[in-house]
């Protein structure tokens, strides 16, 4: 000490000093950093309406908006959406977190300061490990800022399906195009004859698509799912008019089929019906082919496929690449199968969660579609007590008319408490603190909107809830082809999957895209046409999951089987059609049945 030239007094003084000054700089530093934690509070308040503008928006009762390509600039502009949200948190902080669904709700399900924070924000951001950490943000905003328009999921990823996820990116990623490895696998499929077999290193399923959006949604999902237990690399052939709907789902990598492959043209390849054939007829002795196309197209006409069979599985598996076309959501038939059961069951010990989790890991709207999404809610959805989501799709407009089913529309939202009854005796005088819902219709055509507005606007609830009615679009019909007319409709169904309650439509892809991924049991509408007079319009539904419209109709050895429901306990016949099948959970499956059960003919 004495070399360094401290003496004693000085060592005191130093002592005293650091004494009074390190409490100080402690709690600098915790507030430094809980104020860069309590980033996300307040988010309520710059929710892009705040005061005047919100008040302003959300009074805007009962206009049925039409939010297309044209007017979103229009809208942007007017509600100023295109401010960043991270830098408005950070200007208008609130102390208050309001629930989600009171008129003050953030758009962030919750938001308390804690040392812990800045690791559960990314907990929250990355869904619980569902999502990969790395991903370049700009690119894909709604990646990362989708929780903070929905409620804090209680359904979370098993560790298994976040492992079987990892595992499938790094697959992906090694196998996937521009590698050098699917340059290889690609010569070996295209001319197997003149390779010998050494570029085989990885196997594809490449998703082809059928029908209108909401059953491509449902079927990619199912094909993604089917890919991870096969260990193949799932490519898309997206067309024109499925161009920036989504974000690219897996890091490093893209999942879009090049657009200079030949498979963007499946002629050539041979089909899976005539591969079982040529199985059938010799057995085993047939050579396997490169490449297959599988139309798994289900219809009542096309012959049953034994898709979910063990034997059918077993040739598959050595076919390289795989063309499948479907529309259908055909997870159930993947329990069917002995050798996925473990690893099914395990990726989803919540059986009623598979297309939750595989939709919020795929399916991230692209930055335009998000902007469409980040338009519209805040205007007109997040300011409010409840949002219900109407979805009326309309099959068989030869034989229904619209009066019936705005009849049925209401008698199912008025009878079960969804929607208030009408003040006929009163004229409209709302009290301040009136709670306000809004109803989130989406339908090709506009009359619904259009009805449900003009009834609740001319006239006082009974319950003195204000009910504010929109509709983003109406499209006429449905259009294919049409980039444009699919961002709305994904938009839409985005929308309608933030409800806190839904209503939808018999049968409808659409409606389930929208309950699969809002995690919701939704009111299903009965079909117009066959509602009886004292019949109940609408039935709660069982579960979330889709609904597979056309499940098998044998059982492997050929025998008749009338519903696997009987037979498997976590899948039950869909409300909407009960030759359909769905995923429910285990435990409800426990408590009732509504076949009973032959537990003996398949294990699971
Ligand atoms: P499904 O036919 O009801 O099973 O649903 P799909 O989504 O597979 O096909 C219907 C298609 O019609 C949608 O993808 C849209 O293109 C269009 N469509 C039907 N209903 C609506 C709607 O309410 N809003 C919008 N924007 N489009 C709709």
């Amino acid at each position: 000490m004495e070399k360094m030239g401290l003496n004693s007094n000085i060592l005191k003084t130093l002592f005293v000093v650091c004494c009074i000054v390190f409490p100080f700089a402690l709690t600098a530093t915790l507030k430094f950093r809980n104020s860069s934690i309590t980033f996300f509070e307040g988010f309520s308040e710059n929710k892009v309406l705040g005061g005047e503008t919100s008040q302003k928006n959300v009074t805007t009762r009962g206009s049925v908006q039409n939010i297309t390509h044209e007017n979103s600039e229009v809208l942007q502009g007017e509600i100023q959406n295109d401010r960043d949200p991270i830098e408005e948190r950070t200007t208008s902080r609130n102390n208050t977190t309001p629930e989600i669904g009171s008129k003050n709700a953030p758009l962030i399900s919750s938001s308390n300061s804690s040392s812990s924070d800045s690791i559960h924000d990314d907990q929250e951001k990355l869904l619980d490990g569902l999502l990969a950490f790395g991903f370049d943000e700009a690119s894909c905003i709604s990646r990362l800022q989708s929780h903070l328009y929905r409620k804090v999921s209680p359904h979370k990823p098993s560790r298994y399906l976040i492992l079987k996820l990892r595992n499938y990116e790094e697959l992906h990623r090694r196998c996937g195009p521009d590698s050098i490895a699917y340059n290889k696998s690609m010569a070996y499929i295209e001319h197997p004859k003149d390779n010998n077999g050494d570029g085989t290193m990885c196997k594809y399923l490449v998703w082809s698509p059928a029908n209108g959006l909401g059953n491509r949604i449902i079927s990619m999902a199912a094909t993604f799912l089917y890919a991870i237990l096969t260990d193949r690399v799932l490519l898309v052939r997206f067309g024109e008019d499925m161009h920036s709907l989504f974000c690219e789902p897996f890091l490093n990598s893209t999942w879009m089929l090049p657009t200079n492959s030949p498979l963007w043209n499946q002629e050539h390849v041979e089909t899976y019906d005539s591969f079982l054939e040529k199985d059938k007829a010799n057995n085993s002795k047939h050579d396997l082919p490169s490449a297959l196309f599988l139309n798994h197209q289900f219809t009542k006409e096309n012959p049953e496929k034994f898709f979910h069979c063990g034997h059918n599985q077993d040739l598959l598996r050595n076919v390289p690449l795989l063309i499948s076309q479907t529309d259908q959501y055909f997870v159930p038939s993947l329990f069917m199968i002995p050798s996925f059961n473990l690893e099914i069951n395990k990726m989803f010990p919540q059986k009623d969660t598979v297309f939750y989790h595989l939709a919020h890991y795929l399916y991230h709207p692209s930055n335009e579609a998000w902007r469409l999404i980040t338009t519209f809610y805040p205007t007109y959805l997040a300011k409010v007590d409840e949002r219900i989501g109407i979805q009326i799709r309309v099959f068989r407009p030869d034989i229904t008319s619209n009066q019936a089913i705005m009849d049925l529309v209401l008698s199912c939202t008025i009878e079960n408490k969804l929607l208030p009854k009408l003040d006929t005796q009163n004229s409209v005088s709302y009290s301040q603190n009136h709670t306000i819902k809004a109803v989130l219709v989406t339908s090709l055509s506009p009359n619904y909107g259009e009805n449900l507005r003009a009834m609740y606007e001319n006239k006082q609830s009974i319950s003195g809830e204000v009910i504010e009615v929109y509709q983003p679009s109406h499209e006429e019909k449905q259009k294919f082809g049409d980039n444009m007319h699919n961002m709305k409709a994904w938009t839409e169904m985005y929308l309608l999957s933030l409800s806190d309650v839904l209503v939808t439509s018999s049968l409808s892809t659409f409606g389930y895209v929208a309950q699969g991924m809002g995690g919701l049991k939704p009111w299903i509408l009965v079909k117009p046409h066959k509602k009886k007079p004292n019949s109940a319009s609408c039935k709660q539904d069982f579960s979330s999951e889709p609904c597979f419209h056309y499940p098998p109709m044998h059982e492997c050895n050929g025998k008749f089987q009338k519903h696997f429901s009987s037979s498997f306990p976590h899948l039950w016949e869909c409300k909407d059609r009960h030759s359909g099948l769905k995923l429910v959970s285990e435990q409800r499956s426990v408590v009732s049945r509504p076949v009973t059960a032959n537990k003996n003919m398949y294990k699971i």
